[in-house]
């Protein structure tokens, strides 16, 4: 294992900084350990760089670039980043607690956000408007800006690439509040940004906590749009600080996601959506299938195959899970765990039967047990707020009506899935479920290209796909009066 520095400094106007509001401990879930210390911004530092990232936006030294240059650079990003591939994953692993090959599937997931918005950075053209033979006019689109980007820890390698690429793309300098849990592996975005060439000011990394250092950033009268991924509460404190100065913002908030399966659904083959939907990342994913709403004729066959699911994954360190398999690693924190596990108590307490899992695991650090209710009904809390851990609530329905009725049934709307071999039912649900994105067949089908956001409390705005570019410009128009021909 590498030695890991003892203090981490934030990175912003091209230099590595200490923190105004001193340091924090970054802690091994695996272990509770503290692993080093990193330095916490205050809001002099949030002053100091979104200042940087002004300077450099008034410059024109990122915007005014060859568009096809500026991609070039952001793949570079990427390169970089799967260049140093297995120090990033395990140093996510230390401070994130995912397997060791969820890590490395991260950071290929990060790189891949760097290739693809490369790539396009040429493609953001304009358009001539056609208004008769006295004038010209065409329709451009220009970078915003700063762009703000506040970034949760269950992803924190794959948020941050999320935004940073595709505004980096489009020409806008960058400040990104990394998440006072696991801020350790965005330093690599930095290293990255220097290796490639990135002009000074375009990326700037800033640990700090919520209240003070996200707070100041989102408020900040320099910053001209916000993106944020993390909770609903948070997200409405974003939402009113971009108001406040009229600013756009991004919200890509939680989820209650539920998979739609019918009765001719290949169960044998859902096993595997279960693995990767409810207990990847521990179940800390806002996308996570949390909810399994089976036809009441199957309902028994899924707790069973659930049950099996949960109980063939072995929970241990992540980093002593470096190969694909049925592990699982610790939670993010004990906290995190601890409110988990107090959900599916209360869920008991609702009539929910338990199957499996359920409790904190015997050993240190902050594991879970993979965890089944079934006889959830649609009205009980866990069937409506998100536990954002290793937990899945299993439902049952009489008719189509019913099933879509009850997924629909959250103030959420991130994504949903249909399980059937029905084509025109699955189509037909689609176009209903109130969801950003829907999956036929396969949890998490899709990929960067596709477009990814929520509907209802889950936010607005798109990211990922080319939809996500409109949100790092603006539009002009430019109407030329011509003269009369000579
Ligand atoms: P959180 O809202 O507590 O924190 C997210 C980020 O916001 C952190 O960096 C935090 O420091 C910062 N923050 C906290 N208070 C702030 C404030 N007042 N002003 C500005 N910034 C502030 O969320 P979390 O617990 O870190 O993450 C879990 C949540 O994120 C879950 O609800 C999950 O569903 C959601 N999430 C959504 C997506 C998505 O793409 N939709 C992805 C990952 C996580």
């Amino acid at each position: 294992m590498a030695d890991i520095k003892p203090f981490w400094q934030n990175y912003f106007d091209g230099a590595w900084q200490d923190g105004g509001a001193g340091r924090i401990d970054v802690i091994n879930p695996a272990t509770g350990e503290v692993l080093a210390q990193h330095a916490l911004a205050d809001r002099a530092d949030v002053d100091r760089a979104v200042s940087a990232a002004q300077r450099l936006h008034r410059a024109g030294d990122l915007r005014d670039m060859r568009p096809l240059e500026r991609g070039r650079l952001v793949q570079d990003m990427g390169r970089y980043l799967s260049a140093h591939r297995a120090d990033i994953a395990e140093l996510l692993t230390l401070e994130q607690g995912k397997p060791l090959w969820e890590s490395l599937i991260e950071v290929d997931g990060a790189a891949l956000y760097f290739e693809y918005y490369g790539n396009q950075a040429a493609t953001v053209e304009g358009r001539s408007v056609p208004l008769g033979a006295g004038y010209y006019d065409w329709t451009e689109h220009e970078p915003l800006g700063v762009s703000a980007q506040i970034i949760p820890w269950n992803y924190p390698l794959e948020m941050t690439a999320r935004s940073l690429s595709a505004a980096l793309a489009t020409g806008n300098a960058c400040v990104v509040k990394t998440p006072e849990l696991t801020p350790m592996t965005n330093a690599w975005f930095a290293k990255a940004a220097e290796a490639v060439g990135l002009p000074r000011g375009a990326v700037n990394l800033l640990c700090g906590y919520g209240a003070e250092a996200g707070a100041a950033l989102s408020a900040h009268p320099g910053v001209n749009q916000i993106v944020f991924t993390g909770s609903v509460p948070t997200g409405v404190a974003i939402a009113t600080a971009a108001a406040q100065n009229v600013v756009p913002c991004v919200l890509e908030l939680g989820g209650k996601s539920a998979a739609i399966v019918h009765e001719d659904a290949d169960l044998e083959a859902f096993e595997n959506d279960l693995r990767w939907g409810i207990f990847f990342n521990a179940g800390q994913v806002c996308s996570a299938m949390s909810r399994v709403i089976v036809h009441q004729s199957r309902a028994e066959e899924m707790a069973a195959r659930a049950e099996a699911v949960a109980r063939s994954l072995t929970v241990q360190a992540g980093i002593d899970s470096p190969e694909f398999g049925p592990t699982m690693g610790a939670m993010v924190s004990d906290a995190q765990r601890d409110r988990a596990v107090g959900m599916v108590a209360a869920a008991q307490g609702e009539g929910a039967r338990l199957i499996a899992g359920g409790h904190p695991c015997n050993s240190a650090g902050a594991f879970m047990e993979p965890t089944v209710l079934t006889g959830v009904g649609a009205e009980m809390t866990i069937a409506k707020e998100e536990v954002f851990g290793p937990v899945l609530s299993i439902l049952s329905f009489g008719d189509d009506e019913e099933a879509i009725s009850m997924a629909n049934s959250t103030d959420y709307g991130l994504v949903a899935g249909v399980f059937t071999r029905d084509l025109d039912r699955a189509t037909r649900a689609a176009r209903r479920l109130r969801a950003g994105q829907v999956f036929v067949n396969e949890w998490y089908a899709g990929g960067v290209e596709t477009p990814f956001g929520g509907y209802g409390k889950s936010g607005y705005g798109r990211e990922k796909g080319r939809e996500a570019l409109w949100n790092y410009v603006q539009t002009k128009n430019i109407a030329i009066k011509l003269g009369a021909a000579s």
